[in-house]
């Protein structure tokens, strides 16, 4: 046992999720990816005198959606407050966020660690906009607004996480509920789902310790490392005599480390009040209720239904709903053949996956209709494995379907009891020391002379069929 071992890692998570709407949070000026600096910039991004902020009704209904989902309390009233600072990327002076009335509160995530099923509440969802962007040239700060007004909503969880592979699965699992509900694409490197680690640690049994806020991680490797870092260094610094001070550290991802980059703020160094410019935000009751309603089935959900209903295993089902692609993928496979769920699930995760290049972002190269014409074929006895292995590499080089396939390159079981009986009488004739040994016991065999009948058949023996005749040929029936 290392020192560490007598420590435990306290971590909660900032997440900052950008809404999939077309426009910003306060005004009409697109939101696209990618457009040269400060293309996106209107009046109000700007933050130029006498302008006015209108909310973006999509942006609510999304935060509302995202909320539902992940069983908050989704306010019908919250407001909108001012949160003052200064920054060249923040042109106004102020952030307008929701601190004191956000839009949701409670709710929790819930995701798989080590074999089993877990939660972390969460404390509160709000609605804030996004700042720009500033890039440091020598001498020179380049200021590119285009960011600015993004709407987002930022997703703050209960100080409950342990580890920082637990970190990784909370933010994966949110990261997909997300996605699969349309509410923001998830994209990291686009800076769409940003994450903030708060880090403290303490002996087990004491109250929580000083946390450290690291800074806007932008992989889920990263930030298992950053977090890694940072509760050693604190753990260290605690055993040497010091005390970790509540600071904001910024992760480097070339030298793996955190460094200091302010003392951290408190919320009354940000002088909240409340935005006059906006009204109150009410969102009437029939709203609230179609957005309620109009939930899709959820990844945890989803999981859950195929533990219980096809007999999964928690690991498969998992791995099935870890992403929406692959998620519907199997989906739409299912409502095409649904004999033997779980046969389905073995070729998709065993053998597809390995053809698929971006699970995460695009769906296996198999058409589900294929797929599941194949595992029909395949389920009618129509293929033993060997020919559904060879079926199956020539629809993903040539992307025809299977039936095309097995008429073009006459891929068709052998069944005909005559001819397979004809081939075992010359393997018992050509092997008779293995035969006289497999009578006297030697069960192991068996697989020898299925081998050899394969062999002679290049695979296309009705498996069911070669077994009953070797058995019965080899008894000497
Ligand atoms: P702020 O917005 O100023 O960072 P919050 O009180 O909203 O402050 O807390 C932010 C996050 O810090 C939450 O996710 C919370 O779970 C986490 N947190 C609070 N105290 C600790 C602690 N002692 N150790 C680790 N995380 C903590
Ligand atoms: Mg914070």
């Amino acid at each position: 046992m290392t020192q560490h071992d007598a420590w435990e890692i306290v971590i909660g998570l900032e997440v900052h999720a950008q809404l999939k709407t077309d426009s910003k949070i306060f005004s009409r000026e697109s939101t696209a990816f990618g457009a040269e600096p400060n293309q996106h910039v209107n009046e109000v991004c700007a933050g130029l005198p006498g302008v006015l902020p209108v909310l973006n009704k999509r942006a609510v209904e999304l935060a509302m959606r995202a909320g539902f989902a992940l069983g908050c309390d989704v306010h019908r009233d919250s407001r909108f407050d001012r949160k003052n600072y200064f920054y060249p990327d923040l042109p106004k002076g102020y952030q307008i966020s929701q601190l004191f009335h956000p839009i949701c509160t409670g709710g929790a995530v819930t995701y798989v660690l080590d074999g089993e099923e877990r939660t972390c509440r969460l404390t509160r969802i709000h609605m804030e906009e996004d700042a720009g962007k500033s890039t440091h040239r020598g001498d020179a700060s380049l200021v590119d607004l285009n960011r600015a007004g993004i709407p987002l909503i930022e997703i703050v969880s209960e100080p409950e996480l342990r580890s920082p592979a637990e970190a990784a699965a909370y933010l994966k699992a949110l990261r997909n509920l997300l996605r699969a509900l349309n509410v923001c694409d998830g994209n990291m490197e686009q800076g769409s789902f940003r994450c903030d680690a708060n880090v403290s640690v303490r002996r087990p049994g004491e109250p929580l310790g000083t946390r450290a806020e690291l800074k806007n991680i932008n992989s889920f490797r990263f930030i298992q490392r950053a977090i890694e870092y940072e509760a050693n260094r604190q753990i260290d610094l605690i055993e040497s005599g010091g005390a970790v001070v509540q600071e904001t550290r910024l992760y480097n991802s070339d030298t793996g480390r955190t460094a200091s980059m302010r003392s951290k703020e408190e919320a009354h160094d940000y002088r909240y009040f409340p935005d006059p410019d906006l009204p109150p935000l009410r969102i009437d009751e029939a709203w609230y209720n179609a957005t309620r309603d109009s939930l899709p089935e959820l990844p945890h959900q989803r999981r859950q239904r195929y533990q219980r209903d096809l007999g999964l295993s928690l690991y498969d089902a998992d791995n099935l709903t870890a992403a929406p692609p692959l998620s519907d993928y199997f989906e739409a496979v299912l409502a095409l053949f649904s004999e033997n769920p779980k046969n389905t699930a073995n070729w998709i995760l065993n053998t597809l996956l390995a053809h698929t290049p971006n699970p995460d972002a695009e769906p296996p190269p198999i058409p589900p209709q294929h797929l599941a014409d194949l595992l029909r074929l395949i389920h009618a006895g129509d293929l033993n494995h060997q020919l559904a292995r060879q079926v199956f590499d020539l629809m993903l080089t040539t992307h025809r379907d299977p039936t095309t396939i097995i008429d073009a390159e006459g891929l068709r079981p052998v069944r005909d009891t005559a001819g397979l009986e004809a081939l075992i009488h010359t393997i018992i004739d050509e092997n008779p020391a293995q035969v006289a040994q497999y009578r006297e016991g030697k069960d192991k065999l068996f697989s020898f002379f299925m081998g050899q009948l394969m062999k002679k058949t290049q695979g296309k023996a009705d498996a069911n069929l070669a077994r009953d005749t070797m058995t019965r040929l080899l008894k000497g029936e």
